[in-house]
């Protein structure tokens, strides 16, 4: 299906070892309601072609009409398909979805001064809706998947949209830390981060620390379900045993109130 980069994840070679879970809409709602998750945020993946995010899109909208109170869904797109990518992004959010991503420009094959991608983000921007990248970590373990993404492309896209929400995955590969410096802290304050993955990447640390650094405002719960987040001791994927984490990450009620829902609420006006 041309989706070689999904398909190395989720399929690799050697087949073991894989830490990809795999859920239905049904299983998804079932682990919600064990963990007494209300809503998810329904993120697409970063698709080489446009014929996939829009199939992606096409299931998003469905499961967000089929369970408005449950799910948030963002749409996936690919800006190598130029015109195509931008109205098939447009129809997605007139359908019901609320946001873009989770994109990631190197495994799409295209940069952040892609005239598409630079167009989609300047539309963003004007609708609010907030948009999801990838980062990476920029040292430390490498894993399948691991696409080196430099740090600086995400301070020169905040300078670009300084009113775009720009929600940066997986701790935003260490970005917190950069915001103690005093032009990056007036650079960055359009950027979230997103706890997605957490667990494989970090020690629970990261709760406190990061939150010490930019504040637990702008700190947004993410899963990465159904990845396994605990493989060694969790066959399948699920909520329960991170939310435990976090529970114990030495976070004051206030804060995991805002990480944990309050925060998105207030970006997709539920408040
Ligand atoms: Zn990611």
């Amino acid at each position: 299906m041309g989706e070689d980069h999904w398909a190395e994840l989720h399929a690799p070679p050697s087949g073991k070892g894989s830490i990809v879970g795999w859920a239905d809409v049904s299983d998804l709602l079932a682990d919600m309601d064990k963990a007494g998750v209300e809503r998810a945020i329904l993120l697409g993946w970063y698709w080489e072609n446009q014929k996939t995010c829009d199939r992606q899109n096409r299931w998003h909208v469905d499961w967000v009409r089929e369970h408005p109170d449950r799910f948030i869904g963002f749409a996936a797109v690919q800006p190598m398909a130029e015109d195509r990518a931008f109205e098939s992004v447009r129809r997605a959010i007139d359908q019901g979805l609320s946001g873009i991503g989770e994109m990631l420009p190197p495994a799409q094959g295209f940069s952040h001064t892609n005239s598409t991608w630079l167009q989609i983000l300047e539309w963003a921007q004007e609708e609010k809706l907030p948009i999801t990248i990838h980062v990476t970590e920029a040292v430390g373990h490498d894993y399948p998947g691991k696409v080196e993404t430099p740090l600086a492309e995400y301070q020169w896209l905040a300078q670009q949209f300084p009113d775009l929400n720009i929600l940066l995955a997986h701790w935003g590969g260490g970005l917190p830390f950069y915001e103690l410096n005093a032009v990056c802290r007036s650079d960055f304050k359009n950027f979230f981060y997103d706890t997605a993955a957490s667990p494989l990447l970090y020690d629970k640390k990261v709760f406190r620390v990061v939150s010490d650094m930019v504040g637990a405002d702008k700190v947004l719960f993410g899963s990465d379900y159904p990845l396994r987040l605990f493989p060694k001791v969790d066959k399948k994927p699920g909520f329960e045993r991170f939310l435990e984490q976090i529970d114990n990450a030495g976070l004051t009620e206030v804060e995991k109130e805002k990480i944990l829902g309050g925060n998105a609420r207030k970006l997709f006006g539920l408040v």
